[in-house]
């Protein structure tokens, strides 16, 4: 799976686990024999939401070889018809047999020909011991079940304007049981099948290709043949009257699949293209051709994540992927790395399968890293390097929250897993897996990685399945790297210590530090580089030194040639480690000195921009220094990559200015931001990518009334505008921005807007563009929604407007609002799914950047007991956040 940009991502359970949050102590085994014949290892299951992990390792020693039919009716509307036909070998006698179902409506069970009363409640399905026997058996359900509308299980979606009614499914970690009764657990793979009923104008996707499409007088029967053993996280069933497109990659057939609304909007040639060359990359990498008959992808509305890896037929989020017409080269490179990684996963992942939901970290981390991996391979597509720069520095700081966990954790059910899914398993897993691979050489630690597929294909693995395979491949010492890395959370900091005579280089140390909190110091492989001031001003790298680095500080082996002084020293060149930088003191000075234009490299200045923002947060810049710091170093970036990545911190920096309490220094960065923007903006070349860039600067920044009218001319201007204007996304942004400070004819503005945009994303954003303006009225049906467990407002329309409810200076209107949202918090923990908790809680815990919002947070937290885990989580990463912007206001100048 693969969740893009950093939306925050909350953690989350259900709240039917706030009953049995003790984790896995949930159900019990029975050391006594109270079910006559249950053997001594027994467990017996508790009616609760999700499986624990107890229970999954007991029904692991219960079942095995699995087959199962669906047979599934998917021509009403209002729910769909299923008859699962389950076969398997029962390897252990004596206990009842669980099927996995939530919330569906059973008509008939029968276990082996003989019909069952249905004692079925809501979680699950319990059938007596005494009507199995040891080996094959064979269960039939016969069921019904909603459709669900918020991406988790067999999502069903209708087109406002066209009618049309759209399904898919999504079933990672634990909701393959909201679509039929299966056993839901990674170790109990199986061989699936299915028979669909479909209109007859639908196309209908699974994990095989259909054999025969059988004419109905109404319908159509769609029959497919038996997949590969898959666990149930990688099943899928997709239907819908779906635009198609066709190619192939040698022997595998490839389709591409979209909405018919959006089918204009869509390049197949370009998604065709990175297909066949990321299949050219993992076929050679892993040294196992594509195991599977057919590969499609399809392109689906309301998706709560980036992408997922279905076996043959990965999903991928209409609103990131399929509603820009026009996408710049990054959106271009984004879209081909989510491409490649889920492809990665066909491998790792589907054939070789995590035992248990602990292993998703691996899974990911790697599958992340294999993207990269197959992008540096494929220039054509973009800067790989650059790309895992930025994306490093979301771990760094996802690791320096109060929240950060060691990269392998238990988990002791699949509803702990949404708060698994976060940067520190997928950025720093990445990055350390990359060191890994630094450490070991390239080609030795690819080996090791054919070596395990191969040994492992369509089975389960634990982790030191993985570890062992790296050691006995390239002899590393995994033991000591992995308490290190793997089960230690937090990040170092290393930084440069040298000393010259004579203007030579006469000694350099690596100092390394960790945080108090985690005072773990660790080894790993690095290189600085050396820099040193050129006649033109600028700065040339002079000797790159390797270095393994352990302890507290390590002499570097300078080289026979002693080199020159340094004037600047980058102790990670080439990001080959996962730690963050402190620069020296005459390194800081050269900076200071050069700026950021001193740097030809655009890697190195992409890194300089991340520590300066790292210094930020770290409490060792004032806001102010750094945002002066964009302003006069912004014109001398010529990257438009860094551009790009300077837009999310450059955002925070603006929107935590106008949130303090104003000051002169706060107005006078807030002014300069504003007119460095537009000033790069007027002077960039009209049709170029480096506009463009600045347009997204532009409009999130513009906040004087002249500008705002200047940016409501350019987005009214007739004949439509060139070049960066007529990039959709961007000219939404820029409305939102102009009903944000309530400038007139706003709303007509969003009207001839959605005439131009018919699309599901900008419906969705002209939801936040009426909803951002700053009035209670405009705020009030969105805090009702968040109130209201029956409101009709879907989780994907919740998540678009509380992205940017309450931005900037308007935090202070959450002093009204806020206390209600608090006040809620253990009721929408009651009510509410795992899913909405988890896409949605970080956005909607108040803060405002006072005192008073940090305290008030901090009184919330008191009463943890009541919120479900992913409130937990939320209330304490905004806590941190907000202490951290009071923090920040105390160091801007006063005058
Ligand atoms: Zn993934």
């Amino acid at each position: 799976m693969l969740n893009l940009r950093i939306r925050s991502i909350a953690s989350t359970a259900a709240i039917a686990l706030a009953l049995c949050a003790g984790l896995s102590g949930c159900d019990k085994e029975t050391a006594s024999d109270d079910n006559h014949t249950a053997s001594s290892d027994s467990v017996i299951r508790e009616q609760q939401r999700y499986l624990s992990e107890n229970y999954a390792a007991f029904r692991k020693r219960q079942i095995d070889n699995i087959v199962y039919h669906f047979a599934i009716d998917l021509t009403e509307r209002e729910q769909f018809h299923g008859i699962a036909t389950i076969d398997f070998d029962l390897i252990k006698q004596g206990d009842d047999v669980s099927l996995d179902f939530y919330a569906g409506e059973i008509n008939t069970i029968t276990v082996n020909g003989t019909p069952l009363a249905s004692t079925y409640e809501k979680w699950f399905i319990n059938l007596p011991a005494a009507n199995f026997k040891l080996g094959r058996n064979t269960v039939v359900v016969d069921y019904r079940r909603p459709y669900v509308t918020d991406g988790a299980g067999l999502n069903q979606y209708q087109d406002p304007e066209s009618g049309n009614y759209y399904l898919y499914t999504q079933f990672e970690p634990y909701e393959a049981n909201k679509f039929a009764p299966v056993f839901d657990q990674p170790n109990l793979k199986a061989e699936t099948s299915f028979t669909v009923t479909a209109p007859k104008d639908w196309s209908v996707i699974t994990t095989t290709r259909e054999t025969k499409i059988e004419n109905l007088p109404e319908a159509r029967r769609w029959h497919f043949p038996t997949s590969a053993k898959l666990p149930t996280y990688v099943f899928s069933l997709h239907a819908g009257p779906y635009a198609v497109w066709e190619d192939d990659y040698p022997l595998v057939p490839l389709r591409l699949f979209a909405r018919r609304e959006i089918a204009n909007q869509i390049d197949p040639t370009y998604w065709f293209q990175v297909t066949r060359d990321s299949f050219a990359f993992f076929n050679a990498y892993y040294d196992f051709p594509y195991p599977f008959q057919k590969y499609d992808q399809l392109i689906v509305p309301n998706f709560n994540f980036g992408a997922m890896e279905n076996v043959g037929a990965v999903t991928f989020s209409e609103e990131r992927f399929g509603s820009d017409a026009d996408p710049s080269p990054q959106d271009k490179f984004r879209l081909a790395s989510v491409i490649a990684h889920e492809m990665a996963h066909m491998w790792f992942g589907n054939v070789v399968t995590m035992n248990w939901w602990n292993g998703l970290w691996l899974n990911e981390s790697f599958a992340t890293l294999m993207a990269n991996k197959a992008m540096e391979a494929n220039p054509q597509y973009g800067d790989a390097a650059l790309a895992f720069l930025s994306f490093k520095n979301r771990g760094y700081y996802a690791d320096q929250l109060v929240t950060t966990h060691p990269i392998d954790m238990a988990v002791s059910h699949p509803g702990e897993v949404f708060g698994l899914i976060d940067e520190i398993s997928y950025a720093k897993g990445a990055a350390v897996l990359k060191q890994l691979s630094h450490l070991a050489g390239n080609e030795k630690f690819r080996e090791a990685i054919a070596y395990y597929i191969a040994k492992n294909q369509y089975s389960n693995t634990q982790l030191t399945d993985f570890t062992g395979a790296i050691a006995e491949k390239t002899g590393l010492d995994m033991s000591t790297w992995t308490v290190q890395w793997l089960y230690t959370p937090g990040v170092n900091t290393i930084e440069a210590s040298f000393e010259c005579e004579g203007g030579k280089l006469v000694s350099l140390n690596l100092l390394q530090t960790a945080p108090p909190q985690w005072p773990q110091l660790r080894t790993q492989k690095v290189q600085l580089g050396l820099f040193n001031t050129q006649a033109s001003g600028t700065l040339k790298l002079s000797q790159t030194l390797p270095v393994v680095y352990e302890g507290a500080s390590t002499p570097v082996d300078l080289a026979a040639e002693p080199a020159g002084c340094p004037d600047f020293v980058y102790p990670n060149y080439e990001e080959w480690g996962y730690v963050k930088l402190a620069l020296d003191e005459i390194s800081m000075a050269t900076l200071m000195q050069t700026g950021i234009g001193g740097f030809s490299d655009e890697h190195m200045r992409s890194a300089i921009w991340q520590i300066l923002g790292d210094m930020v947060n770290s409490l060792r810049l004032p806001l102010t220094d750094y945002v002066n710091f964009i302003v006069a170093n912004l014109p001398a970036e010529t990257s438009v990559d860094n551009l790009t990545f300077l837009m999310e911190p450059a955002t925070h920096a603006f929107n935590d200015l106008e949130a303090m309490p104003p000051s002169d220094a706060s107005r006078a960065a807030l002014a300069a931001l504003e007119t460095v923007a537009w000033s790069q903006f007027n002077t960039a070349p009209e049709d170029s990518l480096r506009r463009r860039a600045l347009f997204e600067l532009v409009t999130v920044t513009t906040h004087t009334s002249e500008r705002l009218d200047a940016l409501k001319n350019l987005i009214a201007a007739r004949p439509p505008a060139r070049g960066a204007l007529t990039v959709q996304w961007l000219r939404w942004q820029a409305i939102q921005q102009l009903s944000r400070y309530d400038v007139k004819g706003y709303q007509a503005l969003i009207d001839t807007e959605l005439e131009r945009d018919t699309s599901e994303t900008g419906r969705q954003a002209s939801l936040l563009a009426r909803a951002i303006a700053p009035t209670k009225s405009a705020k009030k049906p969105w805090v009702d929604a968040l109130l209201d467990p029956d409101s009709a407002v879907t989780l994907s329309e919740m998540r678009a407007v509380w992205e940017n409810l309450y931005p900037g200076k308007q935090r202070a209107m959450l002093a009204e609002t806020g206390p209600d949202i608090l006040a809620a918090l253990p009721a929408i923990s009651e009510q509410r799914e795992a899913i909405f908790l988890s896409k949605l809680a970080e956005k909607f815990i108040p803060v405002g950047c006072r005192s008073s919002s940090v305290n008030a947070l901090e009184n919330a937290i008191q009463n943890k007991s009541e919120y479900a885990p992913a409130v937990v989580r939320a209330l304490r990463i905004r806590h941190q956040e907000d202490a951290r912007c009071v923090a920040k206001t105390a160091l801007v100048p006063a005058a």
